[in-house]
């Protein structure tokens, strides 16, 4: 079955299920076309796993180092992590709070790592992904504070974002754009009638009606919505020192699985766990503990120091791993999938939802993640 292609739509009423980095950036999107939105959030918006997360802006790491390049869709993958770097670098910088791209750092420390960045500069080529290897001497010429490596790999599209500030700065803008929130508000269920979709049973016993729902719940379960929507949490815990952050680090620095930066607003963060199947909120010392280890093995002057914050949030992951983008039945349109890059990939989801509303169907970059795809059924 294919999705059908809807009639364009302007000037509808549309309700988003979900305030976070998708659903925030959705409603400003779909606000500022002319439409008339009401973003309904469980909690606080912005206060999901974009507020938990890194705020890493990271499409050449991700893609040479995190992404399968045999996935089916690895290819549109990493073209549209490449997207959402450019879209950020682009925005203006009112709604792009702490946004800097002074680029990713991977030390290599051993022969394992040496692989990996072999296997890395291979998928360069083929993923059009800039990257320069770094000597010992100029990797410790740009990030003094590193410990000893063999030499490094430079990504120079990677960036960060304060992705604190960022909930509230779309907020604000949301608003100003003449969308309605309804906050600390679950949407129960959601249902369709004739190409029409509503949002019922609020918490509050309210019912939205609307021409469209988009869904942008991450984790969360709404009755009604496609089994496909429905996106398995990935636990992520993280520490951060300060502020002040105790190592005034330059770039993002990532080994393996472990990510240090120094935020926007004064702390030093180090992330993260992956836990898949973890649906909870709460840290755990042991995991926070190797967390900690790590980061001072990296940079030794974090060696030994207790972390003044840590955290958790919930990765949304679809069941292949990629970004779910487009309409799943009509009236219902899902923008979720994030998992690890939910933030980087926030305005190009946008963009790819205002489009498909604007003129009926989804951008030609975006149809890979079409919820129709075959890596999303299955028993
Ligand atoms: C530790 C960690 C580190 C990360 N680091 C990065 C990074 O560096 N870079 C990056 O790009 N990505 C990162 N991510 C991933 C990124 O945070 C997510 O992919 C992204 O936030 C997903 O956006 P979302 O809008 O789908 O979900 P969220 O941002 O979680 O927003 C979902 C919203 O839906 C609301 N909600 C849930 N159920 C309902 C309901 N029934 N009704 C109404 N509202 C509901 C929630 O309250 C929440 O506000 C990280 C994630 C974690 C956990």
């Amino acid at each position: 079955m294919s999705t059908p292609v809807r009639s364009p739509r302007s000037g509808s009423r549309i309700a988003i299920a979900g305030a976070g980095a998708a659903g925030l950036a959705c409603a400003l999107a779909l606000a500022r076309a002319g439409h008339a939105v009401t973003l309904i959030d469980a909690a606080a918006p912005g206060r999901g796993a974009l507020w938990a997360s890194a705020g890493m802006l990271a499409p050449g790491f991700e893609t040479l180092f995190e992404l399968d390049p045999g996935h089916p869709l690895a290819d549109d993958f990493a073209a549209l992590c490449a997207r959402g770097g450019a879209l950020w670098a682009a925005r203006e910088a009112a709604l792009a709070p702490g946004h800097a791209r002074p680029g990713g750092l991977g030390p290599r420390r051993n022969d394992t790592d040496e692989a990996r960045a072999g296997a890395a500069l291979a998928g360069a080529a083929r993923f059009d992904v800039a990257v320069e290897r770094l000597s010992a001497h100029t990797l410790h010429a740009a990030e003094p504070a590193l410990g000893v490596a063999r030499g490094g790999l430079r990504f120079p599209t990677d960036g960060q974002i304060d992705n604190r500030a960022l909930g509230e700065v779309w907020l604000q803008a949301f608003r100003a754009a003449g969308g309605e929130v309804i906050a600390h508000a679950p949407v129960r269920a959601v249902e369709t009638h004739q190409g029409r979709a509503s949002a019922r049973a609020l918490s509050d016993g309210r019912r939205v009606d609307a021409d469209l729902i988009v869904l942008a719940a991450g984790t969360g379960v709404i009755d009604g919505a496609p089994a496909l929507a429905q996106a398995a949490p990935v636990q992520g815990q993280m520490i951060a020192w300060g502020p002040p952050a105790p190592v005034a680090l330059t770039h993002v620095v990532r080994h393996v699985s472990l990510y240090l930066a120094a935020k926007p607003d004064g702390r030093g963060i180090a992330g993260a766990t992956s836990e898949p199947g973890q649906a909870g909120l709460e840290t755990d010392a042991d995991a926070l503990a190797e967390l900690s280890e790590r980061a001072g093995r990296l940079v030794p002057a974090l060696a030994g120091l207790r972390p003044d914050e840590a955290w958790a949030g919930l990765r949304p992951r679809a069941r292949d791993g990629m970004p779910v983008i487009g309409e799943a039945a009509p009236g219902l349109i899902l923008a979720g999938g994030g998992y690890r890059n939910g933030v980087l990939l926030a305005p190009v989801i946008a963009d790819a939802i205002e489009t498909l509303v604007r003129t009926g169907s989804t951008p030609a970059w975006a149809r890979a993640f079409t919820p129709d795809r075959a890596g999303l059924r299955g028993g």
